[in-house]
């Protein structure tokens, strides 16, 4: 039975006929845990906390900044420079007090992940770096616990679930693309109301697991291009050969090295798909450059003589029926999308594709 408070308190949902009480229940006896309470998570941890989830922890070290009040709406004015986790449950205890919230204000790490994750049901990703998803992931599969992804960039968001047996973030992009962390770790553009969908839906998909209702996000990748008005879908589907969670493992434990630090991991530049633009001018015979950026980042600037115009997306569908000998370079604003898809593609057996070192921002 729910409390007459929880009933006209969770009204609104208890009524749909697919959450019910039973499913109300459900929610007030499930643990989440929100990895990040910044911009995604901050409606994650404002939504789940209003639908009545029972436990939900917080992982940040982090302290409230000015510049995060652009997007991360739990935190105010009156909280810059307090612990993020501690002004994240100042706010959430205000919207629902029967909720229990754990402060975890930890760098989440090889050490301490399994120990912190192992407590929950249901892990939510609001990090923006690889290195912390790469850890999340392998830590997910190795625990068996459903997860919930979503990255934003500039105008650009998306967002997947992985649950247990079904892939992993690895299936999709197999290794830390070395060359980004650097340039992910640093500062990124973005606009607050994009983030702030892509923390919604990631909550709407943790209600949906949480209840077992629906269908989950699961196998199938949403992309959404906000500066262009576009959703777009692709399928994914678990890789047999992934290295976590395919039939021959080759990743059986936590690392410990995922390049958390990113003041100490150096920028590997040796990479023999790094070019640089004298070595992509001189390439015999002349490659195919794939030019990733969009309209927005052109700025005016000229696409390179000869190269075709494809977006991020559009090769991540298209990619599968290109002939894997063909000779490519790709190309983008500051060389992060162009570094990623090199090493993916040559992951999936295309040995000659390379990519320009740094992006077009950096040779002009
Ligand atoms: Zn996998």
């Amino acid at each position: 039975m729910l409390t007459k408070e929880q009933w006209t308190r969770y009204n609104r949902q208890v009524i749909l006929p697919q959450i019910g009480v039973e499913g109300q229940k459900r929610l007030l006896d499930s643990r989440v845990l929100v990895i990040g309470a910044g911009g995604l998570g901050a409606p994650v941890l404002a939504y789940l906390t209003s639908a009545g989830v029972g436990t939900i922890g917080i992982v940040d070290a982090d302290a409230v900044e000015m510049s995060n009040l652009q997007r991360q709406i739990i935190h105010s004015e009156y909280s810059i420079g307090r612990q993020k986790t501690s002004s994240a449950i100042g706010f959430l205890s205000q919207l629902n007090s029967e909720i229990c919230i754990n402060e975890h204000p930890v760098f989440l790490s090889p050490e301490n992940a399994k120990d912190i994750i192992g407590e929950y049901d249901l892990i939510i990703n609001g990090t923006d770096n690889f290195p912390t998803r790469y850890l999340v992931n392998d830590c997910c599969v190795l625990l068996q616990k459903p997860l919930i992804d979503a990255s934003v960039l500039k105008f650009d968001g998306q967002a997947t679930v992985f649950l247990p047996g079904e892939g992993c973030y690895r299936c999709l992009y197999p290794s830390i693309p070395s060359r980004s962390i650097i340039k992910n770790c640093s500062e990124n553009g973005v606009i607050g109301p994009l983030v702030g969908m892509m923390g919604s839906l990631q909550a709407v998909e943790a209600l949906k697991v949480l209840l077992r209702i629906g269908n989950p996000l699961s196998g199938k990748l949403i992309m959404f291009d906000s500066f262009n008005g576009e959703f777009n879908s692709i399928k994914w589907s678990k890789n047999p050969k992934c290295p976590l969670c395919g039939d021959n493992p080759t990743i059986t434990d936590l690392s410990d090295d995922y390049g958390i630090n990113c003041e100490t991991k150096q920028i590997d530049y040796s990479d023999e798909w790094d070019l640089d633009l004298e070595t992509l001018n001189n390439m015999r015979p002349f490659p195919d450059i794939i030019d990733l950026r969009d309209n927005v980042e052109f700025h005016g600037k000229l696409p390179l003589h000869n190269s075709k115009i494809i977006s991020f997306e559009e090769v991540l569908i298209q990619f599968e029926s290109w002939d894997r000998e063909r000779l490519i370079v790709f190309i983008c604003d500051i060389g992060i999308r162009s570094s990623a898809l090199t090493e993916m593609l040559r992951s999936k057996g295309f040995k000659l594709v390379y990519h320009l070192r740094g992006g077009i921002s950096h040779w002009l």
